[in-house]
């Protein structure tokens, strides 16, 4: 087996790969050319952030079987292009979860007690006491936004440290009994409006981004303090400045930034209320030597016994399987998505329907992407196909697999209803392969044949004319171009008494809040949902 490791792992991995008979070929700093050389006979590469493992790569590389990512984040490896290969991409999400929640811990530490300020000083030959008042940390509230692997262990050790601590993560409704015991859950806006710390733990997606935008910093208890350990980008950081100054925040700490390094002229460096770390949270020597442990463990078992630990991409199924099933398990995960986008509450149940050529076929696969995708919405990192089974049993989401033969015009069809608790909110999609390449072919009531890709803005409205005008032209007045458009008559039901139009309209880019607002304002406006889908998936060959 040839291992080729592309990025700096601590020796402890090689340890590991000796036990199993492997002896990897170390190779740093390899540029796109020669990286296409060296993996050409590779069985796995592994790598962290630096080295990207592309499509040209991965298509270059004929005996490749894994991509192991010592870390969390796989922006660096190029998932669809690896699954349409058959190439299994697994990461290590769980390495480094206990010291980055330290990490905020030290930044609630740092801010309440002005430690780093205070440590500059002293530097400095300055020995003020009084303009470094702290701030006791017990009993003052706590509001951890995300409640996920890294949000628990903040949340803990708030309790630990005697603090109020309160949690928000839309997972978890205020109802449910919180996962952290002596944690209160409550909605963002009243975590915002009473705690005296608040620290962030959620993924950057598209829906977080901006999270914490000047309305929220607005909204926030006077004399608070913010934590970023998570994601830059997350936070509107020219309105945590004007915050400071204005006195409404008493502080901040943030590990990450929305542009890393900062550039000179960033309004919260070299200001005395703000602790700056550079993007460290992960960076301990535990975690260090725990990721790459942990990748050598996964891969080597992969290699050797088949078995795909937090595998991100494809479960325990033959090559063989997966270049058949591939294409399905990229459509799977993007109905997923869709439907849980579709929902504002959370998913409880996914009733999926096979049809055609994947009637009988062990596509236990393709469930568990479907779940994944419709878990991942919420997540950044950690949903796979090995958890993603116990996750969907902690956040009550049922699967119920269905076969059928008769695809209709199809080969193959899957068929998806999501409902949320009760059956209050209930959407259908269906999808199906064309090529390499997958398609929706139905939503709810309106047949259709888009790639599941890009932004898409989903409409209920009146049956009336100038629909399509008037939303193009708000669109584009925005400069925000129409790709695709497919419209149709919703099922009329026993109590419509005016059966509407449902639409799907394919943009080329977010419309944000503000445009999407307007378009929700049309009179004939019944209710607009925008959905974001995955990258475009090319084919083999095909680079458009
Ligand atoms: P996780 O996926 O286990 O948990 C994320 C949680 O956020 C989930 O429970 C999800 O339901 C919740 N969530 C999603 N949208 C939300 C919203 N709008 N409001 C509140 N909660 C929301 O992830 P994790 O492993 O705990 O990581 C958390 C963050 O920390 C991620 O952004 C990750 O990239 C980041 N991280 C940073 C470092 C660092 O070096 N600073 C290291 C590791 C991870």
């Amino acid at each position: 087996m040839r291992v080729l490791i592309c990025d700096d792992l601590s020796p402890k991995a090689m340890e590991v790969f000796g036990e199993y008979g492997i002896v990897p070929e170390i190779c740093l700093g390899m540029d796109e050319d020669t990286l296409v050389q060296k993996a050409a006979d590779a069985d796995a590469l592994v790598v962290r952030s630096a080295t990207r493992i592309t499509r040209r790569v991965i298509e270059a590389a004929g005996q490749l079987k894994v991509v192991g990512r010592a870390g969390v984040g796989v922006d660096n490896v190029d998932c669809a292009a690896a699954t349409e290969s058959g190439v299994v991409v697994m990461n290590t999400p769980t390495g480094n979860t206990t010291t980055t929640g330290e990490l905020a811990i030290a930044l609630l530490v740092s801010l309440a007690r002005h430690i780093p300020r205070a440590d500059r000083e002293v530097r400095a030959g300055i020995w003020k006491k009084k303009a470094l008042t702290g701030s006791q940390l017990t009993g003052k509230t706590f509001g951890v936004v995300g409640l996920g692997r890294i949000g628990r262990v903040v949340a803990e050790r708030g309790v630990g440290l005697a603090m109020n601590v309160v949690a928000y993560d839309p997972y978890f409704s205020s109802a449910d009994s919180s996962p952290v015991p002596g944690v209160k859950l409550v909605q963002l806006e009243e975590l915002l409006a009473i705690s005296d710390f608040v620290t962030l733990h959620v993924p950057l997606m598209d829906a977080t981004r901006g999270l914490m935008s000047k309305e929220r910093i607005a909204s926030m208890k006077p004399g608070a303090r913010l934590i970023n350990a998570a994601r830059g980008g997350l936070v509107d950081e020219v309105a945590v400045a004007e915050a400071l100054d204005s006195g409404h925040l008493a502080g901040a700490a943030f590990d990450v930034l929305s542009e890393e390094p900062p550039p000179a002229d960033h309004p919260l460096v070299g200001r005395d209320d703000v602790v700056l770390t550079p993007h460290i949270g992960a960076s301990s020597t535990e975690a260090q030597v725990q990721v790459a442990l942990d990748i050598a463990n996964q891969i080597a078992r992969f290699l050797l016994e088949g078995r795909a630990d937090n595998a991100i991409n494809a479960p325990a199924v033959s090559a063989g399987d997966l270049a058949f099933l591939g294409p399905y398990l990229n459509l799977a995960e993007r109905m997923g998505s869709y439907l849980a986008q579709r929902c504002k509450g959370p998913v409880r149940k996914l009733e999926v329907t096979f049809l055609g050529e994947l009637e009988g076929r062990d596509v236990r696969a393709v469930s568990l992407a479907l779940m994944a995708g419709a878990l991942s919405h919420g997540t950044d990192s950690g949903v796979n196909f090995v958890n993603a089974p116990a996750l969907a049993e902690e956040r009550g989401l049922r699967l119920l697999e269905g076969h059928e033969s008769d695809a209709g015009a199809y080969q193959s069809q899957i068929k998806v209803r999501a409902s949320t608790q009760g059956g209050e909110e209930s959407y259908l999609v269906a999808g199906t392969v064309f090529g390499k390449r997958p398609r929706f072919v139905r939503v709810d009531d309106l047949h259709l044949d888009f790639p599941p890709e890009g932004h898409v803005l989903v409409t209920s409205h009146d049956d009336v004319p100038g629909v399509v005008g008037r939303m193009g032209t708000l669109l584009g007045e925005s400069g925000v171009n129409i790709r695709r458009i497919e419209m149709g008559k919703a099922r009329r039901n026993r109590d419509d008494q005016k059966a509407g139009a449902v639409g799907y309209l394919a943009i080329d880019a977010d419309p944000g809040s503000e445009l999407l607002a307007r378009i929700a304002d049309l009179d004939f406006m019944r209710e607009v949902s925008l959905v974001r889908l995955g990258e475009a998936t090319p084919v083999s060959g095909d680079r458009s």
